[in-house]
């Protein structure tokens, strides 16, 4: 059985358990099955694995962005391939977006509903513009590091490769260590996956068995155009994309992209999903490292197709629900906010919540309104994130294509990239003769 089936066992049984933990209320507060198994062991294996995960994912950008600065060898290509990246994630968000505002208000939705919730929803503070272009320069790159603040990192991190490649052959033994630490790196990455069908069912059902499932139901008409929306997105928009920018076949991409979808599925987040979109992508996909590890890191943080679809869905279905008329500046407004929010934002778990709140306050919703959808997003946040990291390695594919860093032979073998786990063992030292 391939590591990928083995993830999706994981997810199904896990959503079984979950359901039966749910549905059963054996799960309420105070009870052993609450405190001991859900709350318990549980919450610890599934907090070891996006732990390992996440702990990863630092060594992993700076070394394989120093290989792909180093790989690229020219300021100028560099300097076109982000810019590339950058426009490309830029559109596919507003088109994201424009399409589920599109949709949600072609389908009237909210319109003459009631809805009451207790959940109330108080924003966190999201950092000015501003602040996030100053803080791409960090002051102090050790604590970037630290922080797992991805463009900062980013940015020193290119910054050394240059300054590497500009002392030439001295610096030769430093990127060739970088490359060994690189392949290192991605052997971590391997053992870390080896764990995951057990971690992602031990997840899975953890989040299943929280969810507002009673919330389900009231909100049936906001969750089925949200991942309506989202699977429209991820099926057709973004394969159109990509096949008419790459002229690569859709089939093969999302064949390839499935385990990668199932780790951002139950992790609900990009940034933690970064060693292992970026294994996706240069083994399985083909693309070379020199623009992979620029454009995955760089796309977890600011591409988030998924979260600026949920924005558009969200602020239909509150603005008719309180009966507030936004109007097509007010709509544009929110497409432009949802777009500037995500540059500006991580991705990890419910950022999305935080981001629509901005939305919100610009366009003059309010922001309570969010308490009602609260119930039922951590499903969607699963289902918005494996959405978001499709747009990472999309764009990653077209950008290798046009710069002729994608290795199609590669990409168009099925089997390529799959992971062996019977790799992850160690050599036994032969004695040499005495
Ligand atoms: N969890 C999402 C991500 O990491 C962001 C969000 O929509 O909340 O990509």
């Amino acid at each position: 059985m391939s590591l990928t089936v083995k993830v999706l066992l994981g997810v199904v049984l896990g959503i079984c358990l979950g359901l039966v933990i749910n549905l059963s209320g054996v799960n309420a507060e105070g009870s052993w099955i609450n405190i001991y198994l859900v709350d318990g062991l549980f919450l610890i294996i599934g907090k070891l694995f996006i732990n390992a995960l996440k702990m990863l994912v630092v060594p992993l950008v700076f070394f394989s962005l120093i290989c792909g600065v180093c790989g690229i060898g020219n300021i100028d290509t560099l300097g076109r391939v982000g810019g590339k990246a950058f426009l490309l994630y830029l559109m596919t968000t507003a088109v994201a977006i424009a399409v589920a505002i599109s949709i949600s208000v072609a389908v009237g939705l909210g319109e003459g509903m009631t809805l009451l919730s207790e959940a109330t929803f108080s924003a966190k503070a999201t950092p000015p513009l501003s602040e996030v272009l100053i803080n791409i320069v960090p002051s102090n790159p050790v604590q970037a590091m630290a922080n797992g603040d991805m463009l900062p990192l980013i940015f020193f991190t290119i910054l050394l490769g240059i300054s590497m490649l500009m002392i030439g052959e001295k610096a030769a033994p430093f990127i060739r260590a970088a490359d060994i630490a690189n392949e290192i790196m991605m052997k971590m990455v391997m053992m870390v996956m080896a764990v995951a069908p057990y971690a992602v069912f031990v997840l899975i059902s953890r989040s299943i068995a929280e969810l507002g499932l009673d919330l389900l139901s009231q909100l049936a008409g906001y969750v089925l155009v949200l991942v309506g929306a989202l699977l429209i997105h991820l099926f057709v928009t973004l394969m159109v994309v990509l096949k008419v920018f790459s002229g690569l076949n859709p089939l093969v991409f999302l064949h390839k992209m499935r385990g990668a979808q199932l780790f951002a599925f139950s992790t609900a987040s990009s940034n933690a999903t970064i060693p292992v979109t970026l294994r996706a992508v240069t083994q399985r996909l083909g693309v070379d490292n020199s623009v992979a590890s620029f454009t995955v890191p760089f796309g977890a943080t600011i591409n988030m197709d998924g979260t600026a679809i949920m924005q558009g869905v969200a602020t239909v279905f509150i603005a008719n629900l309180y009966g507030v008329e936004l109007g097509m500046a007010g709509y544009l407004t929110v497409i432009m906010m949802s777009v500037l929010a995500s540059i500006g934002t991580a991705g990890v778990p419910g950022v999305g919540l935080i981001m629509l709140s901005m939305v919100f306050t610009q366009v003059g919703l309010p922001v309570e309104g969010i308490g009602l959808i609260l119930g039922v997003d951590r499903l969607m946040d699963m289902i918005r994130t494996a959405v978001n990291v499709s747009g990472d390695a999309v764009v990653s594919v077209i950008v290798a294509k046009s710069e002729d860093s994608l290795d199609v032979v590669l990409y168009q073998d099925i089997h390529a990239g799959a992971v062996d786990t019977s790799s992850l063992h160690i050599e036994t030292k032969q004695k040499g003769p005495a």
